[in-house]
């Protein structure tokens, strides 16, 4: 049951938000206040002492908890009731069944029924539409209930969610699913002392330190797991705050400022809550998917056009409903992530400069497959948003975080802008790329000698 949970949450946790503050100027001001005052906070506990962190921390932080607590107490109206999380991965696969099943039969019960009872039965439902009505419209308000007493506020950003989850239980599920990607990855984790975990460690324990005055910081066992990887270009983090990082990322960023980036953004997902709010909301609308799946089994008249018409409505759902959100939730973490690495020092204009790479990057590695780098624009088929999407929205959002880290005591940014020092490296880097992409060896002969 444990590994099917955590096969379960592979797919489900890690699909990793321009809902945030900047899309809202109040809670963009709430937002920068919260973050301005604590890290005042933060800099005089750094000064007190560097070793017992969580303790020495617990003082400077009972003041947001309380607050914290206070606010989401008094935000619910009705109970809240939260359901196992093990529902929500046989929820999808029963219902789908259960719809098929359900759907056939009554295609099957109608198909056979003679046409004087087809008659009747249309009048029945005539003469009872209302109370017909009654019932779907009790329906409706339930879910409405349920879904507005399951409403809470995001740390940090403050945006009302739907989540039915308790942070609790999905920390004990990523446990398990930690322990899978141990087992999975058991041969190529580096060790412990291997320089590159030292780095990813370095950075990582900067980030905490800088940002104690965020409760979630506490509830998480935050861990750092290198994999030998090269060719993935990734890092990851559970929801219990386990954060993988993959040697091929590493390579990729350059200095500990972009390092910093890519794991405040991580750390980000974790803090927010990112994986139990994108499975509350997938099951939320389940729900009512697996209805009209059921809907559809009856009146389409033959299973394999069923059949088609339900991977049709699936693929619908994914790019009108989720995919979208979780494009905003990576904008969300993108932001937040800006926010933890500002507090921490780290120069976060390195974070332009790192999606600016990976978007050369693709792009010289779509030119060395398909010889072009004309590609069609399909960020609405995919769960993250562009490179060059995520450096522009990380751009637009510097000014306010840099005015953040100045508040921090954080020492100068060296004059030269990474961004332009990017600028005059970008051929350079270009060429590496290509040199490292291409497969095909052009060879050159000499001129053709005259009579040949
Ligand atoms: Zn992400």
């Amino acid at each position: 049951m444990a590994l099917f949970i955590a096969n379960a949450l592979k797919h489900r946790c890690l699909q990793s938000a321009r809902i945030c503050c900047f899309n809202n100027a109040l809670n963009c001001l709430k937002s920068t206040r919260f973050v301005s005052n604590r890290c005042l906070q933060t800099q005089l506990l750094k000064r007190k002492s560097k070793i017992n962190l969580f303790h020495s921390a617990t003082e400077v932080s009972k003041f947001s908890i309380v607050e914290n607590v206070a606010t989401l107490r008094s935000f619910h109206t009705t109970r809240v009731n939260r359901i196992p999380a093990f529902v929500a991965f046989i929820l999808r696969p029963l219902g789908n069944i259960i719809a098929v099943i359900v759907g056939r039969r009554i295609r099957n019960w109608w198909r056979n029924l003679p046409p004087d009872k087809r008659q009747a039965f249309k009048k029945w439902v005539i003469a009872n539409k209302l109370r017909l009505t009654l019932y779907l419209s009790a329906f409706i308000s339930l879910a409405y209930v349920y879904y507005h007493s399951h409403v809470e506020e995001t740390p940090l950003t403050k945006r009302k969610r739907f989540v039915i989850f308790s942070p609790q239980q999905f920390n004990e599920l990523a446990e398990y699913e930690h322990k899978m990607y141990l087992t999975q990855f058991n041969e190529r984790l580096l060790p412990v002392n291997h320089p590159d975990c030292k780095r990813v460690e370095k950075v990582a324990n900067r980030l905490l330190k800088a940002n104690l005055d965020i409760k979630e910081i506490y509830e998480k066992k935050w861990s750092i797991t290198v994999v030998n990887a090269p060719e993935i270009k990734n890092a990851f983090v559970l929801p219990s705050g386990r954060i993988f990082v993959f040697t091929g990322i590493l390579n990729i960023t350059s200095n500990d400022d972009q390092l910093g980036n890519v794991i405040a953004h991580e750390m980000s997902h974790a803090i927010l809550g990112h994986g139990a709010e994108l499975l509350s909301r997938a099951q939320f609308f389940e729900v009512f998917a697996i209805c009209a799946i059921g809907l559809l089994w009856a009146i389409v008249p033959f299973d394999a056009s069923a059949a088609f018409m339900t991977w049709f409505f699936r693929k619908i759902m994914d790019i009108a409903v989720h995919l979208p959100y979780n494009r905003q939730l990576e904008q969300e973490a993108d932001v937040v992530g800006l926010q933890i690495a500002a507090k921490a020092c780290f120069d976060i204009r390195e974070a332009v400069v790192f999606w600016r790479k990976m978007s050369l990057k693709d792009k010289v590695e779509i030119e060395a497959m398909f010889g072009t780098t004309e590609t069609p624009n399909i960020e609405f088929l995919s769960s993250h948003p562009s490179h060059e999407t995520r450096a522009e929205n990380i751009e637009s959002l510097l000014p306010v975080f840099l005015q953040l880290r100045e508040k921090c005591n954080c020492p100068k940014l060296p004059l030269l802008d990474p961004r332009d020092r990017f600028e005059q490296q970008k051929k350079e880097f270009e060429r590496k790329l290509k040199e490292k992409t291409a497969k095909i060896i052009e060879l050159s002969i000499p001129k053709r000698p005259p009579g040949v």
